[in-house]
């Protein structure tokens, strides 16, 4: 008898399963933190499909982190520069209700915005897109996911028909070639990369290619790394497509029976011989043609990429152009092949489910699409008509929004967009103009809490029971184990509440997170994501489903549904396509490059990232020492050619600027970092290094299909502090 419960790790996509223990075990010693505190035993869950046991340094140290400098109550202040007062609920509600309904009159629903986040439980996405998009006839919810896999759902919609990542982590061991495009797995999804590298290891006819303009961990295990400069992905991906044509190594009977648009693409790929692309990828003619031959002479090829691909003013076309690469060897649909993107949050994927960004709806429907919007304007017994056709503000265009005025309330949830924004300061600026922003987080203080009116304190993961997805679309229950701090509640009843206090008590008289997700399956029946099949109970009684898990299936007993269950759920098996006419797309692009190359005034490119032990703002991993001790402070790598033409020298101050703003980091020399090239981590805001944030330097442009901002990289230039 053990009193264990089993969970998902709250932090990355990888979506490892946890088991955590009570502090108190009997004829044990009581489990305490550094500090002396009885903390939670946690472990990795054994039997959890997508880790089998394995977890990282931030899902081991992860309780460390629940009981530290807690937001316990809700806060008031009229003005920013007043001090907050504690208030009650009721006092908080109401102060919110009466904003939003003076708003709707004057202003109309558009003044009203959410910006929530992947940290959200699915029913916590699902409660949200309910009020706002239904009940308040405003699109105006975005998530910080846009900043993180827009581009991969705009990327798999285009040229699948839908979103919705094919592969399962199961594929990390059955594939002959893994190409890992702008992504350092080894340290920002380390339990992937664990799978991949014992694969790798064990079997030497399997390849490993890394393409990074950084000499990673990931790199340092890769059979071929590719240092290609910032911005020439597609340059590269449209050069493999050349060489794979060239040499007849494409997969004709894939092409002609399950595509479209194959003879466009080629047209295109003409553009790009070796030399050519060499020259702008800045690798050599041999290394393109390795790349092109490890893909070519593989049968199944596994792509794995997230932010290096994602965070582009040309993201969406970086996505399509490596899943024509798919396309065109056939490399889809099969064990250990296939296009995956790696989710950057815990319940990215479950928001996507959910409707949650500002262009989508629940079910894998989209905005602009008149059938979807009926249909799930008739689930939620809503008028036709009542969901706008237009999508809504992304996040961005709500901190631009507050400085036209145009928005009148914001809502922020569950994220710290007061360090994760591009242009930081501007980002700031303009949430000092903002009229009245509600911030609901469990933590305080945060970067962002000083540009707030009302505080609420948010219940977070082990203190509420909800659901969140993983990359590869496991689903796991997290069910509550402790108590919340204060009055501290789970975001889905918060939003519940203030519908219901709006007067729309019918679509929100839910009382627990269960009835939420027993509704939300329900919207999803018949789509891509079904989940219909899925339910708490389900969960707990089986353990962790991947979908599609439909309600329709066969009903299946004892064995088999125990083997229907475990079975990996790829899509696309049968090769038929979301499209309607059932075959993927090609996409024919050319390169466009950076959205702000260097100039002789700003001569480096800065390519922001993770680290290992951190997890993005720190308002978690900041507060752990363990993890504090490894990256004790912000830093920017520089190559030594480099640091010796500008005198830098190691360890000591530099200042960065850009056309925005400026920052100062100490100097790391390496040759990981290719010349010409810088690299900052992204994780220090103001509240745990001042002038050292990463995102004071880079801008807003953003992928005109996705509205992912290029994060990744911007022009700076950089000197003796
Ligand atoms: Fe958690 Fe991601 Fe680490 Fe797994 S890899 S333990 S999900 S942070």
């Amino acid at each position: 008898m053990t009193n264990s419960t089993k969970t998902l790790c709250p932090y990355c996509g990888v979506g490892c399963g946890l088991e955590v223990l009570p502090p108190a075990q009997p004829g044990k010693p009581v489990n305490r933190d550094s500090e002396g505190t009885p903390i939670w035993q946690v472990r990795g869950d054994r039997n959890h499909p997508s880790s089998l046991g394995k977890v990282c340094v931030k899902g081991a140290t992860v309780s460390e982190s629940l009981e530290k400098s807690r937001l316990k109550y809700p806060m008031m202040r009229d003005s920013l520069t007043d001090e907050f007062r504690r208030v009650s609920w009721d006092e908080a509600m109401e102060a919110i209700v009466n904003r939003m309904q003076t708003l709707r009159l004057t202003q109309g629903p558009d003044a009203l915005c959410m910006y929530g986040s992947g940290q959200f439980q699915t029913e916590d996405y699902y409660i949200a897109q309910k009020l706002f998009k239904g009940f308040l006839g405003t699109n105006n919810f975005d998530a910080n996911s846009r900043l993180c896999m827009s581009s991969a759902v705009a990327g798999y919609t285009q040229s699948f028909g839908s979103d919705g990542p094919p592969c399962c982590y199961e594929d990390l061991e059955l594939t002959d070639c893994a190409f890992l495009i702008g992504t350092n797995t080894a340290e920002c999804h380390p339990i992937v990369f664990n799978r991949l590298r014992v694969h790798h290891k064990k079997n030497r006819k399997v390849k490993m290619v890394v393409v990074d303009p950084r000499r990673t961990q990931t790199a340092e295990a890769a059979d071929l790394h590719l240092a290609i400069k910032p911005g020439t992905d597609i340059d590269l991906f449209n050069g493999i497509a050349y060489l794979l044509m060239r040499w007849g190594r494409i997969d004709t009977f894939f092409i002609d029976e399950c595509t479209q648009n194959f003879s466009a693409y080629a047209d295109v790929i003409r553009h790009y011989p070796p030399e050519l692309v060499a020259r702008n990828c800045g690798i050599r003619i041999d290394e393109l043609e390795k790349a092109a031959q490890y893909w070519g002479d593989s049968e199944r090829v596994l792509s794995l990429w997230s932010m290096g691909i994602n965070q582009s003013s040309e993201g969406t076309a970086k996505v399509r152009t490596l899943i024509n690469l798919h396309l065109m060897t056939g490399d889809i649909g099969k064990p250990g092949a296939g296009p995956f993107s790696l989710t950057g949050q815990p319940n990215a994927m479950g928001g996507r489910e959910a409707g949650g960004l500002c262009n989508i709806l629940p079910g894998y429907r989209v905005i602009n699409n008149p059938q979807h919007r009926a249909e799930v304007e008739q689930f939620w017994k809503l008028p036709q008509g009542s969901i706008q056709p237009q999508r809504g503000r992304t996040a961005w265009e709500m901190i631009q929004g507050l400085e036209t005025g145009e928005v009148g309330f914001l809502w922020i949830a569950a994220t710290n967009p007061a360090v994760s924004m591009p242009d930081i300061k501007r980002t700031q600026a303009a949430l000092k103009r903002s009229p009245f922003t509600v911030y609901q987080d469990a933590y305080y203080p945060t970067e962002t809490s000083a540009y707030a009116h009302i505080l609420l304190p948010a219940a977070q993961w082990s203190e509420k029971t909800g659901v969140m997805t993983n990359s590869e679309r496991m689903v796991t229950l997290c069910p509550q184990f402790r108590d919340p701090p204060g009055e501290a509640r789970p975001d889905w009843e918060v939003f519940a509440e203030v519908g219901r206090r709006l007067g729309f008590t019918e679509g929100f008289n839910f009382k627990t997170s269960a009835e939420v997700y027993a509704e939300f399956v329900q919207i999803t029946e018949g789509r891509p994501c079904d989940s219909s099949g899925l339910s708490h109970d389900k969960l707990r009684t089986y353990g962790p489903l991947q979908w599609p898990y439909p309600d329709a299936w066969p009903w299946l007993e004892g064995e088999d549904l125990e083997q229907q269950n475990r079975t990996n759920k790829r899509l696309y098996t049968d090769f038929r396509f979301n499209t309607p006419d059932g075959r993927a797309r090609f996409a024919a692009y050319h390169s466009k490059g950076l959205a702000e190359p260097t100039d002789e005034a700003y001569p480096f490119v800065l390519t922001t990232g993770r680290l290992y032990g951190h997890w993005h703002t720190q308002t978690r991993t900041g507060r752990i020492p363990k993890i504090q001790k490894m990256h004790p402070d912000p830093f920017m790598e520089i190559h030594p050619q480099d640091a010796a033409k500008l005198n830098i020298e190691e360890n000591t101050f530099v200042e960065v600027r850009s056309r925005r703003g400026k920052a100062r980091f100490l100097a790391k020399i390496t040759k990981a970092i290719a010349p010409g090239t810088l690299f900052i981590p992204m994780h220090w805001g103001a509240l745990w290094a001042e002038d050292a944030e990463a995102n004071a330097l880079t801008h807003p442009n953003a992928c005109p299909t996705s509205l992912q901002p290029e994060l990744k990289a911007c022009a700076v230039q950089v000197k003796v502090a």
